[in-house]
C-alpha cells in the first residue's frame, strides 16, 4: 500500500486505522479500491467498511480532520470529504437478503465476513485491514486474489445474477475494462439469467444507471459490442441490435471524441452522451422516443439525444452544402458539444465534417469588435435594431467581410441608414 498509494492517502488510511483502534471498531478498505490496488491501477475512490456504527465513525473521522461529512442514515453510510480532495465512502458492515429477485435487498448490520459475502464477484470481495495491528492485512475469503491473478471473473453463488441483474452489466464492464475472462460457470449462469429475461425486471432507474456506467467506460464500444454478444442490448430496447453499421458509427464516435480531447478546448463534459446518441442512431424514431422516455437520464441530455434523433439528418444535409461560415454558425450555434461531436462522427461528408470542426475550433470564438455600447456612442437609438445590427456584424466578421474596426463602423452606419 505504501509503495502504490500517494503518501498523503496512505497516511490518511493509516490515521483512519489509528482512530478505529481508539474507538474500538474494526475498519477495512474494501471492494474496487483493493482490487485496483493489487492490479496496480490508480483508483483513489476509497470504500471503507466499519464493523460497528459506520456513521458514527465517519463523523469522528471528519471531526478529527475538519472534513465535510454527508450521512445517509437509511443505508448506514456516509461520505467524508477531506480538505485535500480525498473522499472516503464509509459503510456499516451489512448483510443483504433478497426477499424477491431483482428488487433492492433488505439490509442488516453485520460483520466484514458477511459484508463481503453479498458482493458481486470474487475479485471485488477483497478487503484490507486498517486497524494498527492489521494494517495492510489482506482479507480474502473467496479466493479473490487467485482470480485476480488468473484474470477471472467469478460470481459467489449460482443465484447472483438472479438476485441482482445489474451484475450482468457489471460483469461485462469489468471483463472488458480489465481484460479478464468470465469463469465458465459464471458465463453459463449469466446466459441462463439473460434467457430468463431477468433484465426486464430491472427498474428504469437501475437500468439507466448501468447503461450510464457502460457508456462512461474508457472504451465503451467494446463493452457495448460484448453486451450485444450476450443479447443484452435488448434490455435497452427490443429492437436494438449490434450491426456492422453501428460498429462503424461507434468507431467514428471514438475518433471524434479523441479529436476533441486533443484540442485543448477543455474536456467534453459528458462523452457518454455521444456514445448514447450513437447507440440509438439506427433505431426508428418512435423506438428512440420510447427508450428515452423510459430511461432516467438527466433531462438536458435526454433532450439533446432526442433532438439528434429528430433533426440530425436534416442538420447534416444543410452542412453538406457549400455554405457561408455564418450559416454553419447559425445552424449549429445552440447545440451542445456532445451533439456536435456526434454529428461530426455521423456525417460521411468531408465538407460537413469540416464545417462542424470549424464551428468548434473557430466560429464559436468569433466576436465583432463593436459592442452595444459602441452603437450607443455612435448615436444609434436603443431598440431591436441593436440585435439585428450586432447579428449582421457577427455574420460579416465570420464571412470575412469586415476586418478592421473602421470596416465594422462603416457597416453599422450603412445598416443604420437602411434601418
Ligand atoms: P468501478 O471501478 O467501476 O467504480 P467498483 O468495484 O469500485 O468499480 P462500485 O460500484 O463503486 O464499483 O462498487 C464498490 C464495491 O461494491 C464493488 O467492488 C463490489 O464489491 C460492491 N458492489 C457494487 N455493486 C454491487 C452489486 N450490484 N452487487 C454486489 N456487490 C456490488
Amino acid at each position: 500500500m505504501k509503495d502504490r498509494l500517494p503518501a498523503p492517502l496512505f497516511s490518511l488510511l493509516q490515521k483512519t486505522g489509528e482512530l478505529a483502534e481508539r474507538r474500538r471498531v474494526r475498519v477495512y478498505a474494501a471492494g474496487g479500491f483493493v482490487r485496483d490496488l493489487l492490479l496496480g491501477i490508480p483508483n483513489f475512490d476509497v470504500d471503507l467498511v466499519v464493523e460497528g456504527d459506520g456513521i458514527r465513525f465517519a463523523r469522528a473521522l471528519a471531526q478529527q480532520y475538519k472534513a465535510h461529512v454527508v450521512t445517509h442514515k437509511r443505508f448506514g453510510t456516509a461520505t467524508v470529504a477531506f480538505a485535500d480532495g480525498h473522499a472516503f465512502d464509509v459503510a456499516t458492515a451489512r448483510t443483504e437478503s433478497y426477499d424477491s429477485p431483482a428488487v433492492l435487498p433488505t439490509v442488516r448490520r453485520s460483520s466484514i465476513r458477511e459484508d463481503l459475502r453479498r458482493r458481486d464477484f470474487t475479485i471485488n470481495t477483497l478487503a484490507v485491514g486498517l486497524n494498527a495491528d492489521h494494517l495492510g492485512e489482506l482479507v480474502d475469503l473467496h479466493n479473490g486474489l487467485r482470480d485476480l491473478q488468473d484474470k477471472t471473473l467469478r460470481v459467489l453463488h449460482g443465484l447472483s445474477f438472479i438476485d441482482d441483474p445489474t451484475r450482468v452489466f457489471r460483469a461485462i464492464r469489468f471483463e472488458q475494462r480489465l481484460g479478464f475472462q468470465l469463469d465458465r460457470d459464471t458465463a453459463v449462469l449469466m446466459k441462463e439469467a439473460v434467457n430468463m429475461k431477468i433484465c426486464h425486471r430491472l427498474s428504469p432507474a437501475r437500468l439507466s444507471a448501468e447503461l450510464f456506467h457502460v457508456l462512461s467506460e474508457r472504451e465503451p464500444v467494446k463493452t457495448l459490442a460484448r453486451l450485444a454478444d450476450f443479447n443484452l442490448l435488448q434490455c435497452i430496447h427490443p429492437r436494438l441490435k449490434w450491426s456492422p453499421e453501428l460498429a462503424r458509427l461507434m468507431k467514428a464516435v471514438e475518433k471524434a471524441v479523441e479529436w476533441h480531447a486533443g484540442l485543448s478546448l477543455g474536456r467534453l463534459k459528458s462523452p457518454w452522451v455521444v456514445y448514447g446518441m450513437a447507440l440509438m442512431d439506427l433505431l426508428p424514431q418512435p423506438a428512440v422516443q420510447e427508450t428515452l422516455a423510459r430511461l432516467t437520464f438527466p433531462r438536458r441530455h435526454t433532450r439533446s439525444m432526442l433532438r439528434v434523433a429528430q433533426e440530425g439528418a436534416r442538420l447534416l444535409r444543410t452542412l453538406d452544402r457549400t455554405i457561408q461560415p455564418s450559416e454553419t454558425f447559425r445552424t449549429l450555434r445552440n447545440l451542445p458539444d456532445e451533439t456536435l461531436i456526434f454529428l461530426m462522427a455521423k456525417t460521411r461528408s468531408k465538407r460537413g465534417k469540416q464545417h462542424i470542426a470549424d464551428q468548434i475550433t473557430a466560429y464559436r470564438q468569433v466576436r465583432p469588435i463593436l459592442r452595444g455600447n459602441d452603437l450607443k456612442a455612435m448615436g444609434l437609438e436603443h431598440g431591436p435594431l441593436y440585435n439585428r445590427i450586432l447579428d449582421r456584424l457577427l455574420d460579416a466578421r465570420l464571412n470575412g467581410e469586415v476586418e478592421t474596426e473602421a470596416d465594422e463602423r462603416r457597416l453599422v452606419s450603412r445598416l443604420a441608414e437602411r434601418g
